[in-house]
C-alpha cells in the first residue's frame, strides 16, 4: 500500500489524473472458519478486520481514492451478471471437481501439502462450475510475447512460466457447494463463487473500475460550458458498442450530436439513443458526471473540443446501418473520428495493479484471461512486490510472526516506515525487516545524512548571510559545476527509474545527492571561504547547496511527504511552487529567507 501510494503521488507531481483504488477481499473459507470460531459472523470479522487495516493505511498516510468491499451489494449483483453471461457465452461450465484444497491460500492445488504455505490440504470432491480458461490461453501467451513487461519482475514472471503458463493451464473451478461465505452462483443459492474469481472482479466493478476498463474518462471535462460532444457511445449489456454506418463518410461511427439548448446532458443521451436506436430508455442516472447506464444501457459521451464536425449524426439520411460491434469487432473495422479517438484512450489510460507476489498467478494468469472473456482491454502492467522478511521467513498472519505495524507507528513517525519499505526492501525482491534494523535506518538516513545537511547548511546561512539564501554569483568553480551536473542528472535518473517503477533505484538517486552534498561541503570549506573573505564562491556554494537540498526534498516528497515538508518549511519554501521544470532553476530560491532553527530537524 505505501509502495502504491508513492507511486500515486509521484503520477500526481507530474500531472497525471489519478485513482488509486485499494480494498478487501471479505469473501472465503477462511473467513467462514475463523469467524465460526470466535463466535462471530464473517461479515463482523471483516468489518472490524477492515477498520483496523484503515487505520492502518491512515497513519502511514496511504491516501487511496476508494475502498472496495467485495461484500457489497452492488459487488454480488454485479458478480452475478458476468457469472451469468460467460455462462451464456460458454466460458464458464458446469464440471465435477475432484482435488486439493488449500484453506490459508483460498486456492486449489496438486500436492497434498500446499505448495505456497505448506499446511496440509483437503480433499474436495463436488459437482462445481468451470471457467474455460484453456480456451484463452494462447491469446494470453501472444499477450505475454508483445508485451514482455506485462508483469514485473523478471523472476516472478519466470516463475509463472516454469510452473503453469508453460504447459496446458487447467481449468479454474470457480464454484464451492461446502461453504456460505461468498456469492452464490445466480439461481443456485448453495453454490458459492470462488472467492478468487469475484475478488479479481472488485477491479472493474468499481465505478471508476467500470470507467477505466471499458473507456477513458480521465480527460472528461470539468468546465461547465462545454455542452456538445462529437458523439454518444452506446454500450448494450453484452458490453458491445453501438456504431452506426455513415454513408458520407463510408464508415462506422458512433451516434453522436450535440446537447441542444435547453436540454439536459441526459435528456441529449435520451434523445441520441432514441433517434439511432427508436428505443426508449428510462433511469438514466449519472449523466451529469459523463457517464450514465441502467442494466441494460451505458453511453459515454465525447467532448467535441478536437473531433468537431468529423461526426455529424443528425443526417440521417446518410445513415446506411446500425449494429452493435464488440471491442475486438470494432477494432477490424475502419474507423476514425470519434470511435479512433475512442479506442486510443482505452490504451491511453495507464492501469497499475500492484500485488504481492503469492498472488501472482490470479493477477498474472486468471484475471488477464476473465478479461479476455468479458471482452475487456487488460491492465497495462502487473508489479508483483516482494515479501518481508522476519528471521528468513515471510511474514505472514498464518505464520505468527507479525510485527504489528500500528504497534510500530505509536513509536516511529510513519515517513520512517514508508522510507525503509523502499530503501531496504529493494521492493521486487524480498526484504529483511526487524526493529533494529528501523531504528539503524532513522539515525542513518534522517539524523545524520538527510537533517545533519540541511542543518549545516542552515547554519551556514545564517551566520555567514542573515538567513537570506544568497544569489548565485556566477563563479566558475569545478567542483560546483560537477554538482550542479549532479543534481540536473539525479532528477532525470529519478523520473527515470519512477517511471519504470524502480522505486529502490530512485530512493538510491536521493541517497547518491545527499552524499555529493556533504562531499561539496568538504572540497570547498565554506567556513575557510567566510575566514577568507572568498564571499562570491561562498554564496555560490551555499546557493547551489540550498538548491540541491530543495530537489532532494522534492524528489523524496513522495516517499517522505512529512519530513520533506519539515525541510521546505525550514527553508520556507513551498512544495506546491515547483514542478518538474522549475525544479532546475537555481536563481529562484535566491533571497528568500529561512527559518532558526532551535534543536534539531528530526527528533533523535
Ligand atoms: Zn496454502
Amino acid at each position: 500500500m505505501t509502495i502504491a501510494d508513492i507511486v500515486a503521488r509521484y503520477k500526481k507531481s507530474k500531472d497525471y489524473n489519478v485513482y488509486f483504488q485499494t480494498g478487501s477481499d471479505d469473501h472465503g473459507e477462511k473467513i467462514e472458519k475463523k469467524a465460526l470460531s470466535l463466535n462471530t459472523s464473517p461479515q463482523e470479522l471483516v468489518d472490524k478486520n477492515i477498520k483496523l487495516f484503515q487505520k492502518l493505511w491512515q497513519k502511514l498516510g496511504v491516501e487511496y481514492d476508494f475502498f472496495y468491499r467485495t461484500s457489497s451489494a452492488s459487488h454480488k449483483e454485479k458478480v452475478q451478471r458476468i457469472f451469468q453471461q460467460l455462462l451464456e457465452k460458454g466460458d464458464i461450465y458446469r464440471g465435477k471437481y475432484q482435488g486439493n484444497y488449500c484453506i490459508i491460500c483460498e486456492d486449489y492445488v496438486k500436492e497434498q501439502n500446499c505448495p505456497s504455505c505448506h499446511s496440509d490440504t483437503k480433499i474436495l470432491e463436488e459437482s462445481a462450475y468451470f471457467l474455460n480458461v484453456s480456451k484463452y490461453q494462447q491469446q494470453l501467451l501472444e499477450h505475454y510475447k508483445k508485451n514482455p513487461d506485462f508483469l514485473v519482475p523478471a523472476t516472478t514472471k519466470k516463475e509463472l512460466f516454469a510452473n503453469f503458463l508453460g504447459e496446458k493451464i487447467q481449468d479454474l473451478c470457480i464454484t464451492r457447494s461446502d461453504i456460505t461465505w461468498g456469492i452464490p452462483v445466480p439461481n443456485e443459492p448453495k453454490m458459492i463463487i470462488y472467492v478468487w474469481f469475484e475478488a479479481l472482479l472488485n477491479y472493474l466493478n468499481s465505478e471508476m473500475g467500470e470507467k477505466f476498463f471499458f473507456t477513458d474518462f480521465a480527460k472528461e471535462t470539468k468546465d461547465e460550458q462545454t455542452k456538445e460532444f462529437s458523439c454518444v457511445a452506446i454500450q448494450n449489456k453484452n458490453n458491445e458498442y453501438l456504431l452506426v454506418y455513415n454513408k458520407k463518410y463510408g464508415e462506422w461511427v458512433f451516434p453522436g450530436g450535440k446537447i441542444e439548448v435547453n436540454e439536459s446532458p441526459k435528456e441529449a443521451a435520451k434523445r441520441e439513443i432514441f433517434e439511432e436506436t427508436n428505443l426508449v430508455v428510462e433511469n438514466l442516472e449519472k449523466v451529469g458526471q459523463g457517464i450514465f447506464w441502467n442494466d441494460t444501457w451505458k453511453a459515454h459521451f465525447y467532448q467535441t473540443k478536437s473531433y468537431s464536425g468529423e461526426v455529424l449524426v443528425k443526417e440521417k439520411k446518410t445513415i446506411g446501418e446500425i449494429k452493435f460491434f464488440t471491442i475486438n469487432e470494432i477494432q477490424q473495422l475502419k474507423v476514425s473520428g470519434a470511435v479512433k479517438y475512442f479506442f486510443e484512450k482505452i490504451h491511453d489510460c495507464e492501469i497499475i495493479h500492484l500485488i504481492g507476489k503469492e498472488i501472482t498467478r490470479f493477477h498474472a494468469l486468471y484475471w488477464p484471461i476473465i478479461l479476455f472473456a468479458l471482452n475487456k482491454r487488460l491492465p497495462n502492467k502487473i508489479i508483483a512486490h516482494g515479501w518481508l522478511l522476519v528471521k528468513g521467513e515471510k511474514m505472514s498472519k498464518s505464520k505468527g510472526n507479525v510485527v504489528d505495524p500500528l504497534e510500530l507507528l505509536e513509536k516511529y513517525p510513519p515517513d520512517l516506515l514508508r522510507t525503509y519499505f523502499i530503501a531496504k526492501i529493494n521492493f521486487l525482491q524480498d526484504g529483511i525487516f526487524s526493529e533494529e534494523l528501523l531504528k539503524e535506518f532513522y539515525q542513518d538516513f534522517f539524523i545524520h545524512n538527510l537533517g545533519n545537511l540541511c542543518q549545516r547548511v542552515g547554519k551556514m546561512i545564517e551566520l555567514y548571510n542573515n538567513n537570506i539564501i544568497p544569489a548565485f554569483a556566477g563563479t566558475e568553480n569545478i567542483h560546483l559545476k560537477k554538482y550542479y551536473q549532479n543534481c540536473l542528472s539525479t532528477i532525470e535518473n529519478y523520473q527515470q527509474k519512477m517511471n519504470n517503477y524502480q522505486l529502490t533505484s530512485a530512493f538510491q538517486e536521493i541517497e547518491k545527492l545527499l552524499n555529493a552534498s556533504n562531499k561539496l561541503i568538504q572540497e570547498l570549506e565554506p567556513w575557510n571561504l567566510f575566514k577568507n573573505k572568498k564571499t562570491e564562491l561562498l554564496n555560490s556554494t551555499l546557493n547551489y547547496l540550498t538548491n540541491g537540498i530543495k530537489i532532494i526534498v522534492f524528489l523524496l516528497t513522495p516517499i517522505a511527504p512529512e519530513s520533506s515538508q519539515i525541510v521546505f518549511e525550514y527553508l520556507n519554501l513551498k512544495y506546491n511552487d515547483f514542478n518538474w521544470v522549475n525544479i532546475k532553476d537555481f536563481k529562484q530560491i535566491a533571497g528568500k529567507k529561512i527559518k532558526s532553527l532551535k534543536g534539531t530537524l528530526f527528533p533523535v
